[in-house]
């Protein structure tokens, strides 16, 4: 039997800014329930969706070539996380014009209603975030501001469960959980192809997908305006 886990979405997302210049001291976050968390139904193209979406239909995503930063909680880490994430940003930095940088290690448990800055990259225990109950992997997602010029993320988070049961990652690619959520930050949600990374349930598949690629690069040219 194949391992199966659940890596589920979180999104924060803010509310209307009314002012023209967004205010970023007055963003609003709301989480997300868990029957939106595969992105904006009929969003997306042919293996990708996105997470969310402003009024127009343009997903939600970072600004055009963003350099995003990550600080890292390592309490509750792995043995070896550090290459472990560079590994994982390095994928995702490969396979798109986002760079996610490593800035800091933290003490920062923040992982709900953060203010805009750094993403937050931890892990914790179901107890600490119940959203991770089950057999869900990891959460990830990014916050993000809105005007009438649109949506822009402005910080996001990626948090591993610590609670999954010894061996749960034998055999699967513990790599790709972070590169999922880090994907989810970037603004895709799930997809029905079983195929790809970005599916909810893992079957073990490892390396990003066609539609995962497509779905990068839909985000690049919205937040370029190349679209
Ligand atoms: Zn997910």
């Amino acid at each position: 039997m194949l391992a199966t886990m659940v890596v589920l979405a979180l999104v924060i997302t803010s509310v209307i800014a009314i002012s023209p210049v967004v205010d970023f001291g007055d963003v609003r976050r709301t989480v997300l329930t868990h029957d939106r968390l595969d992105g904006v139904p009929g969003s997306g193209g042919e293996g990708y969706s996105y997470l969310a979406t402003s009024q127009s239909g343009a997903p939600v995503t970072w600004a055009c070539e963003a350099i995003i930063e990550v600080e890292v909680n390592p309490q509750g880490a792995p043995e070896g996380y550090a290459e472990l994430v560079a590994s994982a940003l390095a994928t995702v930095n490969e396979a798109s014009s986002f760079t996610f940088e490593v800035v800091a290690e933290t003490d920062d448990r923040q992982f709900f209603d953060r203010p805009p800055g750094p993403v937050l990259l931890g892990w914790a225990s179901e107890e600490e975030v119940p959203d991770l109950v089950g057999p869900v992997a990891g959460l990830g997602g990014p916050s993000y501001v809105s005007g009438p010029g649109g949506a822009r993320s402005v910080t996001g988070t990626v948090v591993i469960d610590t609670d999954l049961p010894r061996g749960w990652f034998r055999g699967m690619d513990e790599e790709a959980v972070l590169v999922h959520e880090l994907l989810h930050v970037l603004g895709l949600g799930h997809t029905q192809e079983s195929g790809q990374l970005m599916a909810a349930r893992h079957h073990g598949q490892s390396e990003l997908g066609e539609g995962d690629l497509a779905g990068l690069a839909a985000l690049e040219a919205h937040a370029c305006g190349t679209s």
